[in-house]
């Protein structure tokens, strides 16, 4: 007989039988399954497996702020499950002279590199300028608060498709300035993925949707 392994869901805390979610997490979660594809103008698409809203929302703070990394591996499946084009690089956004221990973005492109079987690149890009946090910003100061405070190592980027992991994609201005930093050192195609994508990041650069399924 062999025993069943026991894990414990990273959102609600019962125990169940996988790392990823339990059933009823699981059921809640289906209820914000987001289906859009979106660019802004550096980055050619991105993507998350969920909207920014209820459970998704409440986890995202738990595995960024409380840093209770045990999201991560449900993280990664979802937004390995996503439709994505392909990429010959992972990167992650890098903090300030790379002085955040725990970084939710490195810990995710760490997990999606294995899952998806693409090499991450820990110090292509880097950050140059310390800055505020960007949710500390209004959505108008977003832009200005990150301007040109990334910068990417021509050696390691040139003619490669990227992929850009983060755990939230708020209003796409922090992707766009990584991006911006990556194809200013010759990268090919910029692309993101995240675990969960507020509305808001649609509203000017909405491209277009596509229909995929999260796999659950
Ligand atoms: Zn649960």
């Amino acid at each position: 007989m062999f025993k069943e392994d026991i894990y414990f869901c990273p959102y609600c805390g019962i125990k169940t039988n996988n790392s990823i979610c339990c059933e009823i997490c699981s059921n809640e979660l289906k209820k914000f399954v987001n289906k859009n594809i979106g660019s802004t103008e550096f980055c050619d698409a991105f993507t998350a497996p969920f909207v920014y809203e209820d459970i998704v929302r409440d986890a995202v703070h738990n595995f960024k702020f409380e840093k209770r990394r045990n999201y991560c591996e449900s993280f990664g499946y979802f937004m390995a499950s996503c439709d994505l084009f392909y990429s010959d690089m992972i990167i992650s956004v890098p903090s300030f002279n790379n002085k955040k221990k725990y970084n939710t973005s490195d810990l995710l492109a760490k997990y999606m590199s294995k899952l998806l079987n693409i090499r991450y690149q820990r110090h292509a890009v880097s950050k140059i300028r310390d800055t505020k946090f960007q949710h500390e910003c209004d959505f108008s100061k977003r832009l200005s608060n990150l301007n040109d405070c990334f910068s990417a190592s021509p050696k390691k980027l040139n003619n490669l498709n990227i992929l850009i992991c983060d755990d939230i994609i708020t209003s796409g201005s922090t992707i766009d300035e990584v991006a911006k930093a990556c194809k200013k050192s010759g990268a090919r195609n910029v692309y993101a993925v995240a675990f969960a994508v507020s509305n808001g990041a649609f509203a000017e650069c909405y491209s277009g949707g596509k229909n995929w399924d999260v796999k659950f």
